[in-house]
């Protein structure tokens, strides 16, 4: 049988399923319905269950790391002033057991996550750890170790919890496949980076597939095979070696420039929000970070990151990497990005709503602690800043007056920022692109962000699986609006336009890019190489011919076969 679903990680992957079961740990009751005593009774069975499992693994792995770690793992759970700490807030605050590990687990974490100490800082995943297997034991859900897989395996799930993929082990996860969630869902831009062959969006898939059984994952065209002969499995197992070797061929020319065979040169970069592929940017031979995404610093925590956090994240990267820009774009909340401690109600249309810049333009105290981060960290490298959600001019230039205040502060206060830093603008809202030339007189560059400007061109809600056949960067009005938006740039002779949407991966994408004249490429991590090497096959001035005929084209479909036609003959065994 083959399943059709959205391609959202590329790559190719087989394996045993595995069904992950869903549950949200943030709904558990926390009202006392029992006396205090049950709830301390509750409370220390509990610590005892998961300390037993920990032992359990401790006797049962080799690996001399997971029995060290599982070892951490109990001493912290043992440690008296922690049990006695638990027993006092359910004493004090009348919560039962689950109600007081996640009030003092989630405190330790959070003080842990926002200390200079990067060892420290690590540990506050450990705490996270231990809360989420103590809850998930009160709770009776069957649990999930990656760390204990010893075959491939494809992990299946309505949804899966980007939590499971950021804790690491994931050495034998093939492939992901999932229910909910698009290409540029947070989970989906995740196991994009992770590498990790991913399919979301086919119905049922967690009913229909059964643990164990052999499927095979073709990410890259977005269809999962089931039902397979042993020839079936050896012919695939041939082809992901095949597709392995050319990684391993890419790796081996890292350095190679992204200059087009008519000597275009282009710039690569890398989108990320994940801290520990800021090390990553010289494994891939990328210019820089061409999108920081910095939400990821701000979900799953209770209280906001501090300057001095912020600061030091974006101080160490370009302390490391002194010729490597990073754009690090402000807070883009709201939608379905969410934050405990900002405060912002339901609403009917939240992708329409009050997030990103319109929320921090209102809170403009909340706003400067991040824009001083990043000024602060703007004397040891090249920092650029950008503003998402831009709609209309008014916005830039308001952000400018208080990206302006934030500089006077630090003035005033002898703290040494780079005067010339440059600022930008996303261009994700339609109004944004027809305004490109006004914008680019108020800043230094231009990031299109396809993601969105697909979703608000077409009316059509970027995660909604029922829709997504419509939501396609090729449609000739988001098209238009992408290459009047690297046309206005073009008046200038110092600024630049990137984009930082999917569609800059996309091998189709690119020979359109490429005959536009966009000037910089940013990719999620696994997909660099890949686009370095397609922008070297190609040639700008026959990419011109193709984009001026394609411009000509009325619908999606003729352009994607055009384009398609194309990317076969020049890209050959690489595309
Ligand atoms: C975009 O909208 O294209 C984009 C890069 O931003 P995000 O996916 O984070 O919304
Ligand atoms: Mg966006």
């Amino acid at each position: 049988m083959e399943y059709f679903g959205t391609k959202v990680g590329p790559g190719l992957g087989i394996g045993k399923v595995l069904i992950v079961e869903n549950v949200s740990l943030e709904k558990i009751p926390e009202k006392l319905i029992n006396s205090t005593t049950d709830e301390k009774k509750k409370l220390k069975d509990v610590i005892n269950n998961v300390v037993s499992d920990y032992d359990k693994i401790i006797s049962e792995v080799q690996e001399t790391d997971i029995k060290d770690l599982c070892q951490f793992y109990k001493m912290l759970l043992l440690s008296p002033s922690l049990v006695a700490e638990l027993e006092e807030t359910i004493e004090k605050y009348q919560v039962n057991a689950a109600g007081a590990i996640k009030k003092v687990l989630n405190n330790k974490e959070t003080e842990l996550s926002q200390l200079d100490n990067a060892y420290l800082r690590e540990r506050s995943k450990d705490i996270q750890e231990v809360r989420n297997k103590l809850l998930r034991k009160l709770i009776g859900v069957k649990e999930l170790d990656l760390s204990l897989l010893s075959e491939n395996t494809i992990l299946v799930s309505k949804e899966i919890n980007p939590t499971l993929l950021l804790s690491g082990h994931l050495k034998y996860v093939k492939g992901i496949i999932s229910e909910i969630g698009g290409k540029t869902s947070h989970v989906g831009i995740l196991s994009t980076s992770l590498g990790i062959p991913s399919i979301f969006g086919i119905e049922n898939i967690s009913e229909i597939l059964e643990d164990n059984e052999i499927v095979f994952v073709d990410g890259d065209r977005g269809v999962v095979i089931t039902d397979m002969t042993n020839e079936d499995i050896k012919k695939y197992e041939v082809k992901i070696a095949r597709e392995q070797e050319i990684m391993s061929e890419l790796k081996e020319i890292k350095d190679i420039k992204a200059v087009t065979k008519d000597n275009h040169r282009y710039h690569v970069c890398i989108n990320t929000g994940d801290l520990t592929e800021l090390n990553k940017v010289n494994e891939v031979g990328a210019d820089g970070i061409g999108l920081f995404r910095t939400e990821f610093l701000f979900l799953n925590k209770i209280t906001p990151p501090s300057e001095e956090y912020l600061f030091n994240v974006y101080r160490s990267f370009a302390e490391n990497n002194k010729n490597k820009v990073m754009i690090i774009r402000t807070l883009d909340i709201g939608g379905d990005k969410k934050c405990p401690y900002i405060d912002i109600p339901e609403e009917a249309n939240p992708f329409l709503g009050y997030r990103a810049i319109r929320y921090c333009l209102d809170n403009k105290d909340f706003f400067k602690v991040s824009l001083r981060a990043m000024l602060r960290a703007s004397n040891y490298g090249k920092i650029q800043i950008m503003y998402p959600m831009i709609s209309n001019i008014e916005e830039v230039i308001k952000a400018n007056e208080i990206l302006d205040e934030a500089k006077d502060e630090l003035a005033n206060s002898q703290i040494p920022f780079d005067r010339n830093i440059k600022v930008g603008v996303m261009i994700e809202i339609p109004s944004a692109a027809l305004m490109a030339d006004t914008i680019l007189e108020k800043v230094d560059f231009l990031s299109i962000g396809t993601n969105d400007l697909t979703q608000y061109t077409l009316a059509v809600d970027r995660g909604n699986q029922r829709v997504s056949k419509i939501y396609n960067y090729f449609n000739p009005g988001v098209l238009k609006l992408i290459k009047m938006t690297i046309d206005a740039s073009k008046k200038y002779s110092n600024k630049q336009v990137g984009m930082c949407g999917e569609m800059a991966s996309d091998p189709l994408g690119i020979i359109l890019l490429v005959g536009m004249g966009l000037d910089e490429f940013s990719v999620n991590i696994s997909r660099a190489l890949k686009v370095k090497k397609l922008i070297t096959l190609l040639s700008a001035e026959d990419c011109q011919k193709i984009t001026e005929k394609v411009m000509k084209m009325t619908n999606e479909q003729d352009i994607e076969i055009e384009l398609d036609n194309y990317a076969k003959k020049v890209f050959g065994k690489y595309y």
